[in-house]
């Protein structure tokens, strides 16, 4: 038996494609050797053609598009084969013809199984089997032989066409069925099965086989032929083929028919066993037929029976990963941190997890078949609706919370829960019931609210409160027993607690040493934390020790500027367990409890300052009201704005109505321009001014007030305000009047005495003179000339003169003793016309122009014509000293008489001199004050009483153009007026 190509198939997927059709080309060649060493004589014909079953395996086991070059390959070896081997009688055309028919045969069963079988090619299924018996085992070789006959004969090397065909037919049939599979799995699976399998497999398979030989050669070779032979007996290797296909597979099947085939044909080759009985043709026939029958059920039986074992193992993969599946899931299902139920649509219980079970306090196993009302009691119906609705809808309710906090007692009592609802359907969409799937989230609510409380707790508190509510909910909500909110003190060496929270209770502020204290870390690093023993981490820290402290977590609290302001820590006298969350915490009010810190010290340092600044000013507002003295402040157009207490009495005042007046209403009127002058030289000046004045006070009484006072300059270099400091100088002054008025009576006797020496002296000599002059006026009178007529007229004069000062004389005599003023109807024209007259010779001198503007239609006034010519002289006389010093084109001395308001007529004199300093003003008209050399201080003062004595009034006024102009007014004398003159 030749049959040696199996190996080298078997390593042909490891080759190239030149090795492969290398191999075929070997293959085909072997294979025709062995068929044509199996032919049937006397035909000649090949009982097995294994040829074109190895073509076909080689054609399905190589790409199509090679295919041309494999059967181009071939044509050398088949030609070489038929030459040397088979008889020399076959013509060249029917060796062609040959090799054509068996590479159609060939190429038409592989394309038609190509489809069904695949690349690389199987034949697993009963289909494919099928496919492989129908297509490439019949109907190609069929169609192939139908070819080939006809080539034969053609060729004129057979003649009988139906017989040629069926010989080629059959013989290709059984080669077919046999090789092809036995090649094309064996290519397909490799050796790794032969490899594995156990020994006793192989005896197994020894033995059968050898049960074969055991079976066959008596069958098919000891018994003769004949009459007495049992035909049914061929069929006794039957049950070891069955065995071999139900025990072994398809190619130990192949090759244990190969076995049979061989035996039965070697028997039939040597004319022994029942397929030697008939004609040799018949014999061909009878045992290809037999071996094509024995072959093709089994064939069919080993298919479905792998077919079988595979569906059964693919069956139990599954099953296994199902189960696996199942087993990964309920696993899951169990331990999930999730509760999980299936309750049915009467809402029992077919199912729970433990996580559930838990929640609901009973064993998961005790939930089946239980109601919702037995297991979970009252909070049934609170639920029993929501299923109810997901069992009449279908639809599923996802994320309701459920918030047992509440309830004290019952399962999940004090939790907060999300449940979720799913409709189980079957497939028809009907629902089965419902799943629940139940979340806590308590933890996360307590967090939520934890944070929301301590939020709403400090969010409307600032400075202290806020601290003191920050610890207690700190305290409550992370159910620590301390809770400190400190400050640093000293360069960080110290720290004071503002607030501290200690068993629900506060403690009173305490200050400590942060040296070796946890304080100490977390101001370091900015956190710290030291979940137990931080009492055994510090022993020198008292305190921990005094309060027995295990755990401690403590945060810094920082400025915006990054700088430490305090610390924020939490301790606990059993190990701090959350610490993550308890930092969480922490860490959020940290950055406020900061702000508020940084706030609070700022807001300190204010204050303290602010109390500082009010000290200072207390003492000073003490020792300003406990002055005597009165002290004011104003500003620019003499409003107050300070007073004190020795002011307001003063002025008799309260402080309230006297702050906002203005101090010019307490002087005089007189003395509010150059009051108002002075406000605007402290102004310029900036200098500290002196000066007194007169003051009224609110009863009418005038006194005198001395004052000194100065600019408060302001940021920008501008006077903001002025201060007053003045005293009250009316004793003072009075007594100093007195003196004057003394010294001014004293020296007016002196003056009134000399003036009456002296107008005594002079009588005596004017009466003498007078006399001497009417003497001579009468010696002119009598004597005759016209030369003398001009004598005549100075002596006339020199009397006139001479009565006139005798009058003048008289006058001051008159004066001087006192006498009343004689007030009687005057033109004021007249009297200045008088003065204009005897100032005339004067203005010459000093080279000054006078000039009056009169007014013809004055009304007379009531007056003493003396005086008031005393008056004038003096007020023209001052005019012209002030001029002494101006240039001489400004050298005008204006005297302006015109009516007035109120019934009175002002005379007004007007010079261009240097003008009087306002603070003079209101001295000027004192008496004995003088600014001239040889000055007596008297003109104005007499001049001041004169016209009072007419009830009249005198001032003066700086001009705007310079100069200084004074002026005087006298009553209108009405009745004289209003008589006809
Ligand atoms: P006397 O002329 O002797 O000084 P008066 O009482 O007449 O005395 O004047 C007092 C002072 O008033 C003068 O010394 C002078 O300083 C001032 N005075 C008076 N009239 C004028 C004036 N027209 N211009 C400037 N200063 C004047």
């Amino acid at each position: 038996m030749r049959s040696g190509k199996r190996d080298s198939w078997t390593v042909s997927p490891g080759i190239g494609l030149a090795g492969r059709i290398l191999l075929v080309a070997a293959g085909y060649y072997l294979a025709g050797l062995i068929g044509l060493q199996l032919r049937l004589p006397p035909y000649g014909v090949s009982i097995i053609w294994p040829l074109n079953a190895i073509l076909l395996a080689a054609l399905m086991l190589i790409p199509v598009r090679m295919w041309w070059f494999c059967l181009l390959a071939l044509v050398p070896v088949h030609l070489n084969l038929v030459t040397f081997f088979q008889p020399a009688n076959i013509p060249i055309p029917t060796m062609f013809g040959q090799f054509a028919a068996n590479a159609f045969q060939a190429v038409v069963a592989a394309l038609a199984l190509r489809p069904l079988a695949g690349f690389p090619p199987r034949l697993d299924t009963l289909r494919q089997m099928t496919g492989f018996v129908l297509l490439a085992a019949v109907a190609a070789p069929a169609l192939a032989s139908i070819l080939a006959t006809f080539l034969f004969v053609m060729t004129g090397w057979v003649d009988d066409f139906w017989f040629t065909w069926r010989m080629r037919f059959l013989t290709n049939v059984f080669a077919t069925l046999t090789f092809t599979p036995l090649i094309l799995l064996t290519v397909a699976e490799g050796t790794a099965s032969l490899r594995n399998a156990p020994v006793r497999r192989y005896v197994e398979f020894g033995l059968v086989i050898a049960g074969l030989f055991a079976v066959g050669i008596p069958v098919f070779g000891l018994e003769d032929a004949g009459p007495k032979s049992y035909p049914a007996l061929i069929y006794a290797p039957l049950p070891l083929l069955l065995w071999v296909a139900s025990r072994f597979g398809l190619r130990p099947l192949c090759l244990a028919l190969l076995v049979i085939a061989f035996i039965s044909l070697a028997n039939a080759v040597a004319a022994r066993g029942p397929f030697a009985t008939n004609s040799a043709e018949e014999n061909l026939t009878q045992l290809q037929l037999y071996l094509v029958a024995m072959a093709l059920p089994l064939i069919f039986l080993t298919t479905v029976l792998r077919e079988r074992r595979r569906a059964v193992s693919a069956l139990q993969r599954s099953e296994e990963e199902a189960r696996r599946q199942l087993a990964q899931l309920s696993a899951i299902y169990r331990a999930t941190p999730t509760g999980l139920a299936f309750v049915d649509t009467e809402l029992r219980y077919v199912s729970v997890n433990d996580y559930l079970a838990e929640i609901n306090q009973l064993p998961a196993a005790a939930h089946t078949g239980r109601t919702l009302k037995e297991v979970l009691g009252d909070f049934a119906e609170e639920i029993e609706p929501l299923y109810r609705r997901v069992i009449k809808t279908g639809q599923p309710i996802v994320d309701t919370e459920v918030n047992m906090r509440g309830a004290a007692v019952g399962p999940g009592a004090g939790r907060v829960w999300l449940r979720s609802y799913h409709p189980v359907k079957n497939a028809e969409g009907n629902v089965l019931g419902v799943n629940t799937m139940v979340q806590e989230i308590t933890a996360r609510k307590r967090a939520e609210e934890t944070l929301q409380n301590i939020a709403a707790g400090v969010a409307a508190k600032i400075g202290e409160t806020f601290f003191r509510s920050l610890a207690e909910h700190i305290s409550r909500a992370l159910q620590v027993e301390y809770t400190f909110v400190c400050e640093v003190l000293e360069g960080n060496s110290r720290a004071r607690t503002i607030a501290s929270h200690f068993d629900g209770g506060e403690i009173n502020s305490i200050e400590y040493d942060l040296v070796d204290t946890p304080c100490e870390q977390v101001l370091r690093h900015g956190m710290y934390a030291c979940p137990r023993d931080v009492k055994v981490a510090f022993p020198r820290d008292l305190l921990l020790q005094v309060m027995e402290v295990e755990g401690y977590l403590g945060i810094c609290l920082k400025d915006s500027a990054g700088r430490a302001l305090g610390l924020m820590a939490v301790m606990t006298r059993k190990p701090l367990l959350d610490m993550e969350s308890t930092q969480a915490t922490l860490s959020i009010f940290a950055v406020r409890a900061a702000a508020e810190l940084e706030r609070k010290q700022a807001e300190d340092r204010l204050r303290s300052r602010e109390q500082d600044l009010r000290m200072s000013e207390e003492r000073y507002r003490e020792v300003v009201e406990s002055q005597t003295d009165l002290v004011c402040r104003y500003l620019a157009d003499g409003t107050l704005t300070f007073a004190n207490e020795a002011y307001c009495r003063f002025f008799g005042y309260p402080r309230e109505k006297m702050i906002g007046r203005k101090f010019l209403e307490f002087i005089p009127e007189n003395v509010r321009a150059s009051a108002a002058a002075s406000i605007e030289r402290l102004k310029k000046e900036r200098l500290p001014l002196e000066g007194e004045h007169e003051v009224i006070r609110p009863d009418g009484s005038v006194a005198w007030q001395h004052w000194l006072d100065y600019a408060i300059i302001g940021p920008d270099g501008e006077a903001i305000e002025f201060q007053g400091i003045g005293r009250d100088i009316t004793d003072r002054k009075r007594a100093e009047e007195a003196n004057h008025k003394l010294v001014h009576a004293s020296r007016l006797a002196m003056v009134g005495e000399l003036a009456a020496i002296v107008a005594h002296e002079l009588s005596q000599p004017l009466s003498a003179m007078l006399n001497n002059a009417a003497s001579a006026e009468l010696i002119l009178r009598q004597s005759i000339g016209p030369e003398l007529n001009e004598l005549r007229e100075i002596v006339a004069d020199i009397r006139e003169d001479n009565q006139r000062a005798s009058a003048s004389i008289r006058r001051l005599r008159t004066l001087l003793r006192k006498q009343q003023i004689e007030l009687q109807p005057l033109d004021v024209n007249d009297v200045i016309a008088d003065a204009l007259h005897m100032v005339n010779g004067e203005a010459v001198r000093r080279r000054i122009q006078v000039k009056a503007e009169c007014d013809a239609d004055l009304p007379l006034v009531r007056g003493d014509r003396l005086h008031l010519q005393q008056v004038l002289l003096n007020l023209i006389l001052n005019g012209m000293d002030a001029m002494d010093a101006t240039l001489k084109p400004e050298r005008h001395l204006r005297i302006h008489v015109a009516r007035s308001g109120n019934g009175t007529i002002e005379v007004a004199v007007r010079d261009a001199g240097q003008g009087i300093p306002p603070d003079m003003l209101p001295h000027i008209f004192q008496s004995f004050y003088t600014t001239k050399r040889e000055g007596m201080g008297l003109g104005l003062s007499i001049a001041k009483s004169i016209i009072e004595a007419h009830l009249g009034r005198i001032w003066a006024e700086n001009n705007s153009t310079g100069g200084a102009t004074f002026y005087f007014t006298l009553p209108v004398d009405h009745e004289a007026t209003a008589a006809p003159p």
